[in-house]
């Protein structure tokens, strides 16, 4: 086990040949999008299955091209209006904190973002009066990459400065490095969050209960105090599956997480392979609207234009 979290993303599997060594597999090659996986996340993969939907979600695309996938399928590019701001809602203001994830799961929409260019800590100044100036906004969300990769100085320095903008009252922290690398929830992590004046929402991504490990429930005691959410994606043989979307919510409750989202793929290029038909989509969901209490269900939703839109509307 590595011992500190950064020593862990440090650690991560990052190419074919290690990958194929270190999970006994031969299915790995190099593509599109990096590899990267943490052990702490290989070691969850059940070695010699090919299908195991742990292992899928970081198995590089062997997808064929299809009409209607892009690389930048939500279009982030056009709601952005400096860099390092996506702002798409009214209300609400997402901010590209990190370049970096601890994880690349081949389905990312995000993947072919260019980072370089939206750096919120090299452009805060600008970003700070952007905010200040749109008394409109009441929330701030810390998307990336992944938020958590940074480190709990950076994130406390952010903190403060969203703090400082009076009509800010919610800070999101979206995030999957807290469940692929438990560690990440630290002590300092949790005392900053405690700390500030705004109510925050920590939304996690897990899309299948195998990714909630012992330490991860452990762990994330440490963040009772705050909202906790979970969004999954609906990935062909990863969670294509009502039983499995069952447990997932049954054992995110067990750890006071609620379940959120459910969103249907966002149609990148690469991740053709994930797709599941809306019909199919609404089958499952259904199954799951009979077996799951109504606070156990999340929202099944496509991201369309700027916007999550529920597929489903409520019994
Ligand atoms: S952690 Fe999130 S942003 Fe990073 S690769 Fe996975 S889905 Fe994309």
């Amino acid at each position: 086990m590595n011992s500190t979290w950064n020593q862990s993303v440090r650690n991560s599997i990052k190419t074919a040949d290690e990958a194929n060594r270190k999970l006994h597999a031969e299915c790995f090659s190099e593509g599109r999008f990096p590899i990267k996986i943490p052990l702490e996340f290989a070691d969850k993969i059940e070695v010699g299955n090919p299908l195991d939907p742990l292992l899928l979600q970081v198995l590089p695309s062997t997808s064929q091209a299809q009409e209607g996938f892009s690389d930048s399928p939500l279009e982030d590019e056009k709601y952005s209006p400096m860099r390092g701001v996506v702002h798409k809602y009214p209300s609400r203001v997402l901010l590209i904190a990190s370049q970096v994830c601890a994880i690349h799961c081949q389905y990312c929409f995000r993947q072919n973002f260019n980072y370089e260019e939206h750096d919120i800590l090299a452009n805060w100044r600008q970003i700070g009066q952007y905010l200040q100036a749109n008394t409109g906004v009441n929330e701030v969300i810390l998307s990336g990459g992944d938020p958590l990769t940074l480190s709990d100085g950076k994130i406390e320095k952010i903190v403060k400065s969203v703090e400082g903008v009076e009509h800010i009252k919610t800070l999101r922290i979206h995030s999957r490095t807290a469940v692929v690398i438990p560690n990440r929830i630290t002590e300092q992590l949790s005392e900053i969050l405690i700390k500030t004046r705004l109510k925050v929402v920590m939304v996690f991504h897990i899309n299948h209960p195998r990714e909630i490990s012992a330490d991860f429930i452990d762990q994330v005691k440490k963040l009772q105090f705050l909202t906790l959410l979970n969004q999954s994606v609906l990935l062909k043989g990863v969670n294509d599956n009502a039983n499995v979307l069952g447990a997932l919510s049954h054992k995110l409750f067990a750890s006071s997480i609620m379940p959120y989202y459910l969103h249907l793929l966002d149609r990148v290029s690469g991740a053709e392979h994930f797709l599941i038909s809306d019909t199919k989509a609404k089958e499952i969901y259904r199954e799951l609207q009979n077996n799951l209490s109504g606070y156990l269900l999340p929202k099944l939703v496509r991201d369309e234009g700027g916007e999550s839109k529920s597929l489903v509307h409520p019994l």
